[in-house]
């Protein structure tokens, strides 16, 4: 186990997290945010009523948000974007996942994939081997997972076997995404657990991240 900062705990403040700029989004993107507000509203009186999670350690890990609605998501999603660009360094593709716990970010990671020369080390699964490590056991079922990308078929299927409740993602991926771009991963009634998928969260600073990393490249 590489010990990094992206298996611990966020410790700076996220409640003030500086907003994107509202004329960046398009009309579609509106929609998509302004359902992405109702989810957090749902969530914050899913978090009230404490239900579900098994251990009460993970809700008093890591920092808690500002739970005003709308501000939740993109809050968890500055964070995924910072961890994101931790992957630069050792030139591993920019995506970065954080696990999101009764309003606290209690996981953060970031692909690994060139580093650790693992293919399964994308920032999704890395997210919930170190929840699985410190706390929560392999049911996760009020944990949201916020990331910079939708997920592929790999994460997906690990976030449907880990009975992830939510997964909030920022940028489509056409060529290989499994929560409604190329797969419906998350959310077929033929599999035994269905996931909530909040997507487009912050989607242009998302895609950008990686445009730029890849144009670089060439
Ligand atoms: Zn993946």
């Amino acid at each position: 186990m590489i010990a990094n900062r992206s298996s611990g705990l966020f410790q700076e403040e996220l409640g003030h997290v500086e907003r994107a700029p509202d004329r960046s989004y398009s009309l579609a993107a509106l929609g998509r945010r302004a359902r992405a507000a109702e989810s957090a509203r749902l969530e914050i009186v899913c978090w009230a009523t404490n239900r579900g999670f098994k251990s009460h350690r993970l809700r008093e890990m890591g920092t808690e948000f500002s739970r005003e609605a709308g501000v939740l998501y993109e809050a968890a999603m500055n964070a995924a974007l910072e961890e994101a660009k931790l992957a630069i360094a050792h030139n591993d593709v920019p995506v970065g996942a954080v696990a999101v716990v009764a309003g606290r970010v209690v996981a953060s990671a970031h692909n690994e994939r060139e580093r650790r020369g693992d293919p399964t080390a994308h920032a999704e699964m890395l997210v919930l081997k170190s929840l699985a490590e410190r706390a929560a056991g392999w049911r996760m079922s009020s944990v949201s997972l916020i990331v910079t990308l939708e997920p592929c078929v790999m994460c997906a299927g690990a976030i449907v076997a880990a009975r992830i409740e939510r997964v909030v993602f920022g940028a489509q991926d056409p060529k290989g995404g499994a929560c409604g771009s190329v797969y419906n991963v998350c959310s077929d009634p033929r599999l035994n657990h269905e996931v909530d998928v909040v997507p487009g969260v912050m989607e242009d600073r998302c895609g950008e991240i990686l445009t730029r990393f890849f144009s670089e490249k060439r």
